[in-house]
């Protein structure tokens, strides 16, 4: 639950990736949730940059939290040692479960499914449903070519400049830690997402 200690909702990949930089990136992010005192929230996951991430997060005294779909629970890809694993039945209550528990988003590399969390997330702050900053670690450069597109989309009228703005993308891990702290206002955020 959100609580006294800051909570962050990251989104990232079930795989590791081909670089050994990624695996690197989810273990800095979870080292630094860990070394900050933070509370970790995530997709539940034992696999890929979910698994480095979280078990990091869990060396370094993070408080973790897990949001698993009982499929996937099932699967036998559920990590074991964290101290909460919610497990749910839908995707949908998955990612509310998750966002409910958040004082900020980030996400890192990934697949299909980090991409469709980041942007649905992304989507519910345009629409005013929360006002949490969105953080896009762009982790040796994997998202250069997505922060391109959305460049493009703004450029062709599609996206405000202002829309973009919203996600603070940076390849820093500490400086986009500090700025999703800073820019963090935790009154009435999980009010505002139980009404979606
Ligand atoms: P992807 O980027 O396609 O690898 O999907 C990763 C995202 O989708 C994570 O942030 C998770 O929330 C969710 N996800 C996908 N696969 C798994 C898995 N095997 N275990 C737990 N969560 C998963």
């Amino acid at each position: 639950m959100k609580g006294p200690r800051f909570s962050l909702c990251v989104y990232c990949g079930s795989r590791a990736g081909q670089r050994a930089t990624y695996l690197e990136a989810a273990r800095e992010v979870g080292r630094e949730i860990g070394r900050r005192g933070w509370q970790l929230v995530y997709g539940g996951g034992n696999v890929g940059l979910m698994g480095a991430m979280a078990d990091a997060a869990l060396e370094h005294g993070a408080r973790v939290v897990g949001v698993i779909p009982r499929p996937l629970f099932a699967r036998e890809v559920a990590h074991l040692s964290l101290h909460e694993q919610l497990v749910v039945d839908t995707m949908h209550q998955r990612k509310q479960a998750m966002a409910e528990r958040a004082d900020a988003f980030l996400a890192l590399p990934g697949g299909i499914g980090t991409l469709e969390e980041l942007y649905e997330v992304w989507t519910w702050r345009h629409l005013g449903y929360h006002d949490l900053p969105i953080g896009l670690l762009n982790a040796d450069g994997f998202y250069d070519g997505l922060l391109a597109f959305m460049q493009h989309t703004v450029a062709e009228g599609f996206l405000s400049a202002s829309q973009l703005e919203c996600l603070r993308s940076s390849q820093d891990t500490v400086w986009l830690l500090d700025e999703l702290q800073a820019l963090s206002g935790r009154a009435g955020a999980a009010e505002d997402l139980r009404r979606i």
